[in-house]
């Protein structure tokens, strides 16, 4: 077992009491509805959990990603579409503008990130041959395009929007190529000409607000350009990999969740005047799924701390997320078995409810194919 201090020991007990206090009771209905309670956010603000990644002297908790992880795999547990909302705007909007805005921009915003302003990453295109633009003209950019699959989206009060903002030329082999140059935006949710709808019918993670952002001549100040302009791929790789590692601890939460359903219905159902737990049957479904879980969260928590070592995380983060994702499944599909008919009702017991989210797990944040080629692109080098 990976051995956690007894700080990280605490702020996982504090994560668990608060999820299993203010989320599990929710989680249930929010899911049959897919309909997000903002008094959750709210809840999570109250307590620090959406500011965990921001330093203290901007009120925030300014713990450790190893930390952040603990908290977010607790959430996952209670409910995985808490979990994103949170770790979206902890580990990529906070912690970007933490790790790369000026002092001025860190100032005026990590405080509201910490307390009340819910933050979305706006990357994903909805047509990647068409990317989202942001023109320059004298101090202002004027975005025009269409983000899909924006966490938070519909509930965001700031978003960190992605866009092209000119072309770059480089010089290879005697040849010049022209790149598009991306920069960070920091939008204000209510910039005239920018639009969201929510994406409804997501078949997991249902109650996560998650939406299609239309910008339309939507003016921007340079003011609110985030790091150097040309640097925003760089920046959102960056995100990304720890972005990584919060999915990772997600997969993880919602693998734990299914184990722990396994585990109770395998001793209280009985068949043929026996547990089903007495069955070697079950008994290897619950082994393998216990095995395959702790090798999940020892490669994410791996990943974690290195992340807070300061090295390099790209190959790790990537490991751990297409990892704990596939297992999180695996994990769901086994406990959705044991649970055998009863486990495909969701009035009876919330497995469905496990196996719908943990497949989503291996599609967003980069799906497992874009994983492995991060994995290749490390071990096959030079
Ligand atoms: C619930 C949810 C929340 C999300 N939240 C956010 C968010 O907050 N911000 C944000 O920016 N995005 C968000 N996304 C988008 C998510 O990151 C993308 O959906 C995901 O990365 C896949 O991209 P895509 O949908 O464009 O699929 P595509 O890139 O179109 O991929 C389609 C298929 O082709 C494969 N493929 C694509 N390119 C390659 C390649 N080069 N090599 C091999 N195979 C390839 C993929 O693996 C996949 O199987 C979210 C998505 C979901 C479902």
């Amino acid at each position: 077992m990976f051995d956690l201090n007894d700080q990280q020991k605490e702020t996982r007990a504090w994560a668990r009491e608060f999820a299993e206090r203010e989320v599990l009771p929710r989680a249930a209905e929010m899911d049959r509805s897919a309909t997000y309670d903002r008094a959750v956010i709210e809840a999570m603000f109250k307590a620090g959990l959406m500011g965990l990644l921001v330093p203290e002297q901007y009120g925030g908790r300014g713990l450790s990603a190893l930390e952040h992880a603990t908290a977010v795999e607790e959430l996952a547990r209670c409910d995985a579409s808490t979990a994103l909302v949170m770790s979206i705007h902890s580990s990529l909007v906070a912690a970007l503008i933490a790790e790369f805005a000026s002092d001025e921009m860190k100032d005026a915003v990590l405080p509201g990130l910490a307390s009340s302003k819910v933050g979305a990453f706006a990357l994903t295109e909805e047509d990647p041959s068409v990317p989202t633009k942001a023109d320059p003209a004298g101090d202002a950019f004027t975005a025009n395009g269409t983000k899909m699959y924006i966490t938070n989206g519909p509930v965001a009060d700031l978003i960190v929007l992605f866009a092209v903002t000119g072309v770059t030329e480089t010089e290879r082999d005697g040849k010049v190529r022209q790149r598009d140059e991306v920069s960070a935006l920091l939008v204000d949710a209510d910039a005239a000409g920018l639009t969201c709808t929510q994406i409804d019918g997501k078949m997991g993670l249902t109650a996560a607000p998650v939406g299609r952002m239309v910008f339309r001549d939507v003016s921007i100040p340079a003011s609110r350009l985030v790091g150097e302009r040309g640097e925003g791929l760089r920046m959102a790789m960056s995100m990304l990999n720890v972005g990584r590692i919060g999915a990772a601890a997600m997969a993880v939460g919602i693998g734990q969740a299914a184990l722990e359903a396994a585990r109770s219905y395998a001793t209280t159902r009985v068949t043929g005047g026996r547990p089903i737990a007495k069955f070697q049957a079950v008994q290897l479904m619950v082994a393998e799924s216990a095995t395959r879980l702790e090798a999940a969260r020892a490669l994410t928590y791996q990943a974690a701390s290195a992340a807070d070592r300061g090295e390099p995380i790209s190959e790790l983060a990537a490991m751990a997320k297409l990892f704990a994702s596939e297992t999180a499944s695996f994990v769901a599909s086994k406990a959705l078995q044991v649970h055998g008919g009863s486990g495909l009702v969701r009035e009876l017991h919330p497995v469905e409810r496990y196996f719908r989210d943990a497949r989503v797990m291996e599609i967003i944040e980069g799906t497992s194919e874009i994983q492995k080629l991060v994995v290749a692109g490390h071990e096959l080098k030079g």
